[in-house]
């Protein structure tokens, strides 16, 4: 059974063409919910997605690709543990995208996704994505150097052409019967550092720190510009960013649980019904199954 959502989808919605100032943003939980609630809710969310889950593999025809992107250590892994975690692993599968091998550096940027797609009553989850190419890529232009691009379009007019050939791509998925879920986690600075701190700090995160996070800080405003051009040119109304408040991982999961279960009740899937003619032959199998002596 559906149930009624608990948060306001509306205000982590991006619209189509809007411009974003992600400092006016909040990256806290709303005050008007207690951590206990929350979890409460991401409980009941992570049933909902179960039964979902169930659903969408019978009714077959649809599939979910569910993108997160964010800084690091904005919870992303913790994310994908919490609301996945009463999903069934065979109709799941997660894909992290790192820097591109020399072979896939040499094709087009939407080729590497693609053997990544959820197939009809699957969903996959990209932990970073092909956004990659219009974020990391974009602060570092180093990196487009092994693409071998054409010379034009160059310069802002590349990732203008990169958007649209995202939103296209989107597009596509869509009237195919993918739905696409976007996420950007919104960390706050200060947040991130407390975290990074605490993985110099504390012995047994210690392997969870990467030298290069710290470098990456270091581009922060850059990024922070790159995303808002990203939200702005590659929301739509099929394929919405959500941004979401990321400072608090309680809210971060229930939120983004919230947003998936709500987006595939969407879709009003149903069972597949058995015809008539169907029902004769199982009422067949049935009595050749009770014949037999053992
Ligand atoms: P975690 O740190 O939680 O394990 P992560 O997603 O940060 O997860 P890393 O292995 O630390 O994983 O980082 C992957 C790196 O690969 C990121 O810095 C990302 O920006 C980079 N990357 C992803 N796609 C591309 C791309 N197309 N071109 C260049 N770099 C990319
Ligand atoms: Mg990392």
């Amino acid at each position: 059974m559906p149930r009624s959502h608990r948060f306001d989808h509306d205000k982590f919605t991006t619209r189509p063409g809007k411009s974003v100032d992600l400092d006016k943003q909040s990256t806290t939980a709303d005050d008007r919910i207690t951590k206990a609630d929350a979890k409460k809710e991401l409980e009941k969310d992570v049933n909902s997605l179960s039964e979902v889950q169930r659903l969408l593999w019978a009714d077959g025809s649809r599939a979910v690709l569910v993108i997160l992107q964010a800084m690091d250590a904005a919870g992303k892994d913790g994310t994908i543990r919490h609301v996945m975690s009463g999903v069934n692993p065979q109709g799941c599968d997660v894909h992290g995208f790192k820097a591109p091998n020399a072979d896939e550096v040499l094709h087009d940027f939407l080729w590497r996704p693609r053997k990544f797609l959820p197939a009809k009553g699957q969903i996959a989850i990209f932990n970073r994505s092909y956004y990659e190419e219009v974020l990391v890529v974009r602060v570092h232009p180093k990196f487009l150097e092994p693409q071998r691009l054409p010379p034009e379009p160059s310069g802002k007019d590349l990732w203008k052409s990169r958007f649209k050939d995202i939103v296209a791509f989107e597009d596509h998925l869509t009237r195919n019967g993918t739905s696409v879920i976007k996420f950007f986690l919104n960390v706050s600075k200060k947040e991130q550092k407390k975290r990074f701190l605490d993985r110099l700090d504390e012995p047994d995160k210690n392997w969870k720190f990467n030298d290069a996070d710290i470098r990456e800080r270091g581009f922060w405003k850059d990024y922070r510009k790159a995303y808002e051009e990203m939200l702005e040119h590659t929301s739509t109304d099929a394929a919405p960013w959500y941004v979401i408040p990321a400072d608090d991982k309680w809210y971060t999961r229930a939120v983004v649980a919230d947003i998936i279960a709500a987006r595939i009740e969407s879709l009003k899937l149903q069972p597949p019904t058995v015809s008539d003619e169907r029902r004769a032959e199982l009422s067949e199998a049935r009595k050749r199954l009770m014949a037999e002596d053992a």
